[in-house]
């Protein structure tokens, strides 16, 4: 497994990652991207509504222009749709290497290179591009392991014959759930999606509230868990992994508590409990952040955690760059002798911008 140690290792393949990659590929440098979801930009699939435009906006003050121009979306703007199946085609033709469906976990020092630490094993890299966005879902926090338990709905048709539970009180939560009853409804599925919050009231758009009541009145069933905590990741007898959710607590003057609990197998489950930034992966990774104090910050807000990088993105973590939406909009940039917040648009424009500067600096330090 530790055969091979690649001279860039690009966590996440968003448009900075693939930018990344592209520019490795260009310039003789061996790589990898390594990406969670199940396709490229899954970052992109996962956040952008059906049929949004995408937009090749450029900052009004940023000097250059788009640096590479294969990746940059269309003036006249597309919509996600058509500028997703380009860049497939374009990963495809350049025949980039990409792994999916590997998720990042950590990076060890060790001798000869970084190893990157991920679900399915260790990679070795000279130097380490994180270029993992700023929408990193939200874990469950329950006693035991959760992992397997989904945080998107990639495809509706597998819970088609099942008992489902979606776990999330907003809009995400309603979305997956009106499209797991459509594909239930298209083929009389009966079987119930359950429907977790923590709350007692859930908190969905007039809209997303519209498509769910309309799929009700065509049948869709329904069974509401409010006030419900996700609490234990345990395996069963038969070796199942299942997630326990605890229901209508009632607190005994014995002491004893009584509860309701369901447990469901977690490939039944789908988590969308939001996101949040990078900051808890800086810190496990020991990538140094300042917080911002007032009068110091323009951007961020007061007590706000951002990453320290060097003008080259580099982190405080040797050989460990970090890139695009993950650092945005704004983190803490040291040059020559001081540190000063600089302004970084979450943008297609600057994901792309970075990779080239990323890339330009690895080639100096590696000679290539
Ligand atoms: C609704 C919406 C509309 C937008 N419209 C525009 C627009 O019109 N024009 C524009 O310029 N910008 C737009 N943006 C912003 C733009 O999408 C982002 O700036 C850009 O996607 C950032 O690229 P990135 O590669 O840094 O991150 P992302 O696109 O988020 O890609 C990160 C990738 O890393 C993967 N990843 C995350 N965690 C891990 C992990 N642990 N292990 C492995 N992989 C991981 C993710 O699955 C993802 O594929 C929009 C954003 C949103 C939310």
């Amino acid at each position: 497994m530790y055969a091979t140690i690649h001279d860039v290792l690009i966590i996440g393949a968003g448009p900075a990652g693939l930018s990344t990659a592209y520019l490795c590929h260009k310039h003789g440098l061996s790589y990898l991207v390594l990406e969670s979801g199940k396709v490229i930009f899954q970052g992109i699939a996962n956040t952008y509504p059906e049929g949004k435009l995408v937009y090749a906006s450029k900052p009004k003050d940023a000097p250059e222009p788009f640096m590479i121009e294969e990746l940059r979306p269309p003036d006249k703007p597309v919509t996600v749709e058509s500028y997703l199946q380009y860049v497939q085609h374009f990963v495809q033709h350049e025949n980039l290497h990409i792994q999916t469906e590997v998720d990042f976990e950590d990076i060890r020092d060790d001798r000869d290179a970084l190893t990157v630490i991920t679900s399915k094993g260790n990679f070795k890299g000279k130097k380490v591009v994180l270029s993992f966005g700023s929408n990193i879902p939200r874990e469950l926090s329950v006693y035991g392991d959760a992992k397997m338990v989904a945080k998107n709905l990639d495809d509706a048709s597998k819970y088609v014959g099942i008992k489902t539970l979606v776990i999330g009180g907003g809009n995400t939560a309603a979305d997956v759930i009106i499209n797991i009853l459509k594909a239930k409804r298209e083929v009389n599925d009966t079987h119930p999606v359950y429907w977790a919050h923590k709350a007692e009231t859930f908190d969905v758009n007039k809209e997303t509230a519209q498509r769910l009541g309309e799929e009700i009145l065509l049948g869709g069933n329904i069974r509401l868990l409010t006030g419900a905590m996700p609490r234990i990741g345990e395996v069963d007898d038969d070796g199942v992994d299942r997630l326990v959710i605890r229901m209508n607590e009632f607190k005994q003057a014995d002491g004893i508590d009584l509860y309701h609990a369901l447990s469901f197998p977690m490939k039944n489950v789908i988590a969308c409990i939001g996101s949040q930034g990078p900051v808890p992966i800086f810190d496990k990774l020991g990538v140094q952040t300042i917080a911002c104090t007032a009068g110091v910050c323009k951007i961020a807000k007061e007590g706000e955690r951002l990453v320290l990088l060097s003008s080259e993105f580099e982190s405080t973590r040797k050989g460990v760059y970090v890139i695009g939406g993950a650092i945005s909009p704004s983190y803490m940039k040291i040059s020559t002798g001081s540190i000063s917040e600089e302004k970084h648009p979450n943008l297609i424009y600057t994901a792309i911008n970075d990779a080239y500067h990323v890339v330009e600096a690895i080639r100096g330090k590696l000679s290539k």
